[in-house]
């Protein structure tokens, strides 16, 4: 029989825990799938390569990349570590909790570096299209490479989508934008703070971009933070130029006008308002339509495409857990391509992502949350070979986490929390976040 085919679109965390998955079943001597992983960026590392561009790549496809510089983790390490794959192996030493974007693309990139799977990148390739054929059972699957300014057409018997979900904006409207007098942006648009210093800024949502955002600005200088809610305020101990306002109404001018009633005077406004799971390349039958949220619609396990169960799903959930969790699901993916974890009938297969959102409705707050997708990722490891892990310790480092941001939002990533793999404790970083204005590798790993 000819070997099985395996597309992997996105060649991010999520796509290269597929491709470590599957490259640790060749280790043990098990004879795995053809793999072929197409990337339209010229590297690897998805959202974790930073770009300085923005709106159209050099490809002419829309700019994938949502990191700015200086960003740094805004969860602790320890609950995104690999568990084949310590913090402490790749540096080979502990390091502090809260590492900046570089930090973390170097053990990102260190630990597919080792496994040897470069070679199964077609970087510079674009996935256009993927249809299922019913006739042959496969799919068609249309790349288009930036590079040599070609087009290939190849069949696979499975494709499993890891592109991402922080890529495609979220942009509302509001009345007078076209007529501002300053900047628009969208969060995936920023690229670095010190644009904005001396600058008044105002954001619009109160999520993780908004947050971490306005922190940026604020630590490099700008002159003031207002945050517009819609529905609540973040509420945290802000720093003096920093408040938190009721929902954006119109704009006048270089004049935001709220819906208490108040307005202020603003250079910029910068939409922390999300992103969209956005797949142009899937036609209806196969494309994905969910919320972000914990338990994803129509994905038996988190990962299998209900409607087709030849194709997959990667990261699509919204994340407390990171990189242990496209593990599991990568893990379990494979497992399944490679015949040895079978499939409930299709009642059941419906029924799971069902219940499963059932669940996360019923949760009372992030503390359950957090529980809630520890117990995912545990559920998956524990059927196949990935390496088992301390979930409730990785739980409590976001425990932890939690209440130092109550306690001092600028001051959580000062924090050290243990290892769910090692049990060692991180040290302090070695100069205060707000203080740390160089966010190199270099100067990170500094004693
Ligand atoms: P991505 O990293 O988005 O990678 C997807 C890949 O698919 C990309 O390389 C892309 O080029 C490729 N691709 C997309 N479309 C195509 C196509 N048509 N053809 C070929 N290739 C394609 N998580 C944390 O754990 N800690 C953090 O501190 C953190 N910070 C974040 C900060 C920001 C601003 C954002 C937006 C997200 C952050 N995240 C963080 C969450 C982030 O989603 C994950 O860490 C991780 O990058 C997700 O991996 P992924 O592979 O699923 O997606
Ligand atoms: P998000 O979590 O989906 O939040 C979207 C926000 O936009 C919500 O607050 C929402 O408000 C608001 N919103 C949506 N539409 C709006 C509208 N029309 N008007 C006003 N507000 C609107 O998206 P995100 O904050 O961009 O986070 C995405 C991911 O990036 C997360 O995984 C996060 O961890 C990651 N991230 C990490 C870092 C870091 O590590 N340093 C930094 C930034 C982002 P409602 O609550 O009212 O709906
Ligand atoms: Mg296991």
């Amino acid at each position: 029989m000819a070997k099985k085919r395996v597309a992997v679109i996105g060649a991010g965390p999520s796509g290269l825990a597929q491709l470590r998955a599957f490259q640790s079943a060749k280790q043990n001597g098990e004879d795995i799938p053809d793999i072929v992983c197409y990337e339209k960026q010229d590297d690897w590392g998805g959202l974790w390569k930073y770009t300085w561009r923005t709106g159209v790549g050099a490809d002419g496809e829309p700019c994938h990349g949502s990191m700015y510089r200086y960003l740094w983790s805004n969860g602790p390490k320890e609950g995104l570590e690999f568990a084949d794959y310590t913090f402490d192996k790749h540096f080979g030493k502990e390091i502090a909790s809260y590492p900046p974007r570089a930090v973390l693309f170097d053990y990102i990139e260190g630990r597919v570096k080792k496994a040897g799977v470069r070679d199964w990148i077609r970087f510079n390739n674009t996935i256009r299209d993927v249809r299922y054929d019913e006739g042959s059972g496969k799919f068609t699957v249309t790349a288009r490479d930036s590079v040599n300014d070609s087009e290939t057409v190849e069949e696979f018997d499975h494709v499993v989508v890891a592109s991402g979900h922080f890529s495609s904006p979220n942009v509302p409207y509001y009345p007078g934008f076209e007529s501002f007098n300053g900047r628009v942006l969208h969060a995936h648009d920023f690229r670095d703070a010190r644009e904005f210093t001396d600058k008044d800024i105002l954001i619009l949502g109160t999520s993780y971009s908004a947050e971490d955002i306005g922190s940026q600005c604020w630590k490099y200088g700008c002159k003031s933070v207002t945050v517009a809610h819609r529905t609540a305020p973040m509420g945290y101990d802000w720093p003096d130029n920093w408040e938190e306002v009721p929902a954006l109404v119109k704009v006048e001018g270089k004049t935001a006008h709220f819906k208490d009633g108040s307005s202020k005077e603003v250079d910029a406004i910068i939409l922390c308002t999300g992103y969209k799971h956005h797949f142009p390349f899937l036609p209806d039958d196969l494309r994905l339509k969910t919320a972000n949220r914990l338990a994803t619609a129509d994905l038996y396990k988190g990962v299998v495409w209900n409607k087709n169960p030849k194709m997959f799903y990667l990261g699509m959930q919204d994340q407390w857990y990171t990189f242990n969790m496209f593990d599991a699901q990568a893990w379990w993916v494979r497992d399944q391509i490679m015949g040895k974890i079978d499939l409930p009938d299709q009642a059941a297969m419906e029924a799971d992502p069902v219940a499963r959102e059932a669940a996360e409705d019923a949760l009372e707050d992030d503390y359950a949350c957090i529980r809630y997708q520890g117990d995912y990722v545990r559920e998956l490891i524990a059927e196949t070979d990935y390496p088992s892990f301390d979930v409730d310790a990785a739980n409590q480092a976001f425990f932890e986490w939690k209440k130092h941001k109550k306690k001092g939002i600028m001051e959580f990533r000062n924090h050290g929390y243990t290892s769910p793999m090692t049990g060692k404790k991180a040290p302090a970083h070695h100069t205060p976040w707000k203080d740390a204005l160089d966010d190199s590798l270099e100067s990170y790993l500094q004693t």
